[in-house]
This record gives C-alpha cells, structure tokens and sequence, in this order.
C-alpha cells in the first residue's frame, strides 16, 4: 500500500518509468543503454545497460523500499553524486507493474532475474546473462485502474518517452544509447561522443548554425553548452534543456537568468533554444526538493544567477552570426566564394567591400568615397580591434525591398536588414554607453520647441527634470502641461522633440513604478528616445547603410533591437543548399 502511494508521487507515466531507470543505469556506470517501448510505453519499458550489475542479494535488496546503495548516512544528502537517493523507484514500479530485474555483476557467469507483480515477488531464479542489469516494466497501472486512466494516447505517451530519452541523451554524450519503439529502432547513438554530435543527430545536421557555444568557467559554477540566437526563438520553451550537475533540472532562478540575458533581445513571449549545463560544487545543490528530482535548489542562488546571466552574455555577445562559422576578417583583396555555380554577367557593378572598410567607430573619421580600393582595407601591423569581430569577412549591398529592407550579400549568406531596427540598436548602445560614462552629449535646437503633454506624461516629466537633465534633454516648465525643450541627447540626430519627449514620458511612468532604479528609468529614456528618433530618418544613401553594418557590427547586442525586433535575418548558404535540397 505504502509503495503503492509512493509510486503515485513518482510514476505518473510511462516516461517517468524511463526517467527513473535511466537514472540508475547511468548510476550504474553503463557506457551503453538500450531502451525499448511499446504502444507509448504502457506495454511496455525495458532498459538494458551495461554497468556495474547486481549480484542475487542485491537484486533481491533494489526492489525493497528505501533500499539503495548510494547514500549510507543522512548527510550523504548534502553532496549527492548520483542521480538516484531516495530508494524509491524500484520498489515504486514493482507495485504499478507487470515487473522483472535481470542482473549479473561484472566478471560473472551467471545473473539473478527477479519478478514481482503488483508488489508481489513471483520468481527469483539464476539466469545465464551478460553482466550488466535489464530492467521490464510491463503493463504500467495494470492494478491502479484510476491511474491508468490519466494516461492518453499511445502517441501522446510516445513523445513523453522519447523526450525523456532525449534529454538523457543529451546529459550523456559519453554514452551509447539506443531507442526502439514497438521493434523499430528510432535513435542509434554512437558512444564517447561530444555535445555537438549529439546535437546533430538528435535535431538534424542545420541545427549548429543556429546556437552559439557556451563556456563561462568561474571557481565556484561552470556554464557550458549552447544558446540559441535571437533568431531561433521559439514560442515555448520545449526546446531549454538545462542540467545541473548532468541532472535535467530547473531553478527559479535560472529560468528568471535566462530571461533577463535575452530581454532586449527576443521580443515578449518568445523562448530561446537552450543547451545549458551549470555545474557546481554538489554541496551547493539542493536536490532533494521534490521526489522526481525535476527542480533543485541553490545555496547560492545568487552566484549561479550572476554565472548564467554573465555566460549567456558572453555567447550572445561575440557577434559572428553563428556557433560555428565566425568569419575571420579578409585581408587583402575580397574574394568570392570559389565555387561558384552560376555567373550572371551583366549585374550592376558593386563591389563587395572587405568588412569593415572604415575606421572603427569612436575614431569618426569620414567614409572613403567610391568603392572599396586595397588602401581601405586595414593593414595587417594595424591594430585592428573589429578582426574576428564583425559578421562577415565581406558584404556588398545588394539593394532594397519591399521599400524597407536592405539586401545584402555577405561572405556566409544573403541578410536581410532593417535599418529603423538597426539604427535603434546602434543609437541605443551609444546613448546607453554615454549615460553610463556620465558623458552626455548635448544639442541645442536652433529655436526651443514647446512641447504640449497630456496631464499624465507632463506628471512624468516634471517628476523627473533632474534625470533628463542628465541625460541630455534640455527642458524647462511653461506651466500647465506644457514644457519647452531647447535641447536633446546629440545622438539622436535632429528627431522631433514633440515625439521624443512624448515617448519618453510614456516611458518614464512605466519605469517609476517598476523598482524606481535609475538604472532602469535611464534605459527606458534611452529605448523610447532612440525609437523615437529613428522614425525621422527616412532616407538614406548607401554610404550611411555601410556606416550603418558597420556600427551595428560594433553593437555589444547587433542582432535585435532594444525592444527585441530582429535587426537583421540570415539565411546561410548552407541553409540555402538544404532549402534548394542541393545539401
Ligand atoms: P535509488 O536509485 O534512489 O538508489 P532505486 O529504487 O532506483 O533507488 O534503486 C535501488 C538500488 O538498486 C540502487 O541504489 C542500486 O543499488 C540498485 N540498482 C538499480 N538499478 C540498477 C542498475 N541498472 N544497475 C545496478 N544497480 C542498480
Ligand atoms: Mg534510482
């Protein structure tokens, strides 16, 4: 009975079956598992692993409540290794299920099979096996009618198992693993593998150019794995995997990390695809917060926090466009890709030009006029801080469309960019940075403005003069609702002082409330300011476009706008050659 109600807390299906003896195989040491299922698991999940194994003692032990070999005191808990602790799912599926043990130790002849139903011992007999354990559960719920009738489809169950299969898959790289449901193989995966192949074989062959590495190594949390590109975010989070300490696990606190390193870069609603394995010192880990182990506690809550928040910065920052192809910067003459398949023969002429051509931004130093000559291109001695930094070796402007767009050819695919959302990002980073340094710049309107407010905005505003002041707007009451603007923050260019401080103000009362930091009113300021000043810039030559990759490429965060638009969409050649089906 006891166990009965236990196996209600951690069998709730089929895949919670795999979960747990996944966990023991690993525990075990397997270096090869192999998993089977049928009709979605409810007939049937078998593990077979080559690990450690059991002798008849033991196997008789593993099914006994409480029964386990891998904490001997109550404070082993505080260091836990293993995956499993808590004695609990052997006996558990012994009392749901049709349930049999197979194993033998290694360097032995001959194994141990136990068979129990419904919690009852049916057999113990010797058996002739290879070292190593199998464990059957047949027939989950077969005696718990009302559990079995929370189960769905077998398809639904499926998926359930074949994600659980997957996430262990990804745990374990090291590990062979294979999967066949109801007699067909699904997954083959070879063992000592790495994280990439991994990804490879489980998400197909495209999925690298979408993630960038991670790798944060600080004394007391490591972060590793990939993050996903702003661009390959997704509307749900069914594609974060996050493992602490190689268990598939959450924490409050990582997913509120995860969010605040891809806040200005995704727009609401939106999920990045996730790779992220933190480890830590297992005495730091609570992982005895719920009995499947799903989420786990930190001591140091804050630590881990700074840790993921500073790794998945890191990753997104670096700005080549993808994990695995950052383009070093070209030197000497730009050359098209050799194999070219097709040569159109009377294309305007636009050379590409060697990626950047100008100057550095900070140095402001005038654009070369004409295209791209050698002299442009920086000489090798220079100190050049933008190699390996920009996101492409070279680009050429192909043209506009849709009367927005920016086409552009670049050494790893064809871009699309938005140059509304590109200023955005380039004027925010620049006022941002500005504000930070204390060092904002200001510029006088040739004749003050009076800028007429609704009651709330003028509220807004006058509450917050002495910031504004700092921050480059020159603004002073006229009385009632109104205020006369005589300068704004020089970056942003000649824009309408009615819009800037209109969304400012609307800006402002949304940052009062929400923690009152400063910190977080001058960002506001800074994203309604420069959405606002890009709207008057409504033409542009080709010389400020260049300027304009140029300046986004420099960006700490080029790839979307403050407010998490894209600011630009890839499409490599490689996905181009799949696309086309020439891959
Ligand atoms: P836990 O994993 O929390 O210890 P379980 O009920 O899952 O509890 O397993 C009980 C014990 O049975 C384990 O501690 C381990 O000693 C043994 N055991 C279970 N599965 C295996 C296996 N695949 N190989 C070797 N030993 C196993
Ligand atoms: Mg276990």
């Amino acid at each position: 009975m006891v166990n009965k109600i236990a196996a209600g807390e951690v069998v709730e299906r089929p895949a919670s079956v795999l979960k747990e003896l996944l966990e023991n195989a690993l525990d075990a040491g397997a270096t090869r598992i192999e998993v089977e299922a049928i009709s979605g698991g409810r007939r049937l999940i078998a593990v077979t692993d080559d690990g450690v194994g059991m002798n008849r003692d033991q196997a008789l032990l593993s099914v006994e409540r409480h029964a386990t070999s891998k904490i001997r005191e109550v404070d082993d808990i505080e260091h836990i290794h293993t995956l499993g602790f808590r004695g609990e799912a052997l006996a558990a599926l012994a009392s749901v299920s049709r349930f049999s043990i197979t194993s033998c130790p290694r360097g032995e002849e001959t194994g141990t099979e136990v068979a129990i139903s419904a919690g009852k011992l049916r057999d113990v007999r010797e058996v002739g096996v290879p070292p190593g354990t199998r464990v059957e559960v047949r027939n989950l719920f077969h005696n718990v009618p009302a559990r079995r009738k929370f189960l769905r489809t077998d398809q639904t169950e499926l998926s359930h198992v074949r994600q659980m299969f997957l996430v262990h898959a990804l745990a374990h790289p090291e590990v062979a693993m294979r999967l066949v449901v109801d007699e067909r193989e699904v997954y083959q995966l070879a063992g000592e593998a790495t994280l990439e192949d991994r990804l490879r074989e489980l998400f197909g062959r495209g999925t690298m150019d979408g993630l960038r590495r991670v790798d944060y190594r600080d004394v007391e949390v490591s972060v590793t794995g990939y993050a996903g590109l702003p661009r390959t975010s997704r509307g749900d989070r069914s594609e974060q995997y996050v493992f602490v300490n190689g268990r598939p696990a959450g924490a409050p606190i990582i997913g509120n990390a995860i969010r605040e390193a891809y806040q200005t870069l995704i727009p609401k609603g939106r999920h990045p695809v996730l790779f992220l394995f933190i480890d830590t010192d297992p005495a730091q880990v609570d992982v005895n917060v719920h009995p499947t182990k799903k989420e786990v506690r930190f001591r140091r809550a804050r630590e881990v926090r700074d840790s993921v928040l500073a790794a998945l910065r890191d990753a997104l920052e670096t700005s080549g466009p993808a994990a695995t192809s950052v383009a070093p910067l070209a030197e000497g003459p730009v050359t098209r890709p050799e194999e070219a398949r097709l040569k159109i023969t009377d294309l305007p002429e636009l050379e590409p030009f060697p990626y950047p051509r100008m100057a550095p931004p900070g140095a402001e130093a005038p654009l070369p006029a004409g295209p791209a000559d050698d002299a442009a291109v920086p000489a090798p001695d220079q100190p050049s801080h933008a190699v390996g930094k920009g996101p492409w070796g070279w680009c050429r402007i192909l043209g506009q469309a849709g009367g927005l767009y920016v086409i552009l050819e670049t050494s790893d695919g064809v871009v699309l960019m938005d140059p509304h959302a590109a200023h955005e990002r380039v004027n925010f980073e620049r006022f941002m940075r500005q504000i930070l340094d204390r060092k904002v710049k200001s510029q006088g309107l040739l004749a003050p403005e009076t800028v007429d407010l609704s009651p709330q905005d003028a509220l807004a505003v006058r509450r917050n003069m002495d910031l504004l002041g700092e921050m480059g707007f020159g603004v002073s009451d006229f009385g009632g609702d109104s205020f006369i603007v005589d300068a704004l923050p020089a970056c942003l260019g000649n824009s309408s002082s009615e819009t800037v401080l209109g969304s400012v103000a609307a800006s402002l009362e949304r940052a009062g409330p929400r923690g009152g930091t400063e910190h977080w009113a001058e960002e506001q300021i800074a994203r309604a300011a420069c959405k606002a000043s890009v709207k008057a810039n409504d033409s542009l030559k080709t010389e400020e476009i260049e300027q304009l990759i140029v300046d986004l490429a420099a960006a700490e965060m080029p790839y979307t706008c403050p407010h998490g638009r894209p600011t630009m969409i890839l499409m490599s050649y490689s996905e181009l050659e799949r696309k086309f089906g020439r891959a």
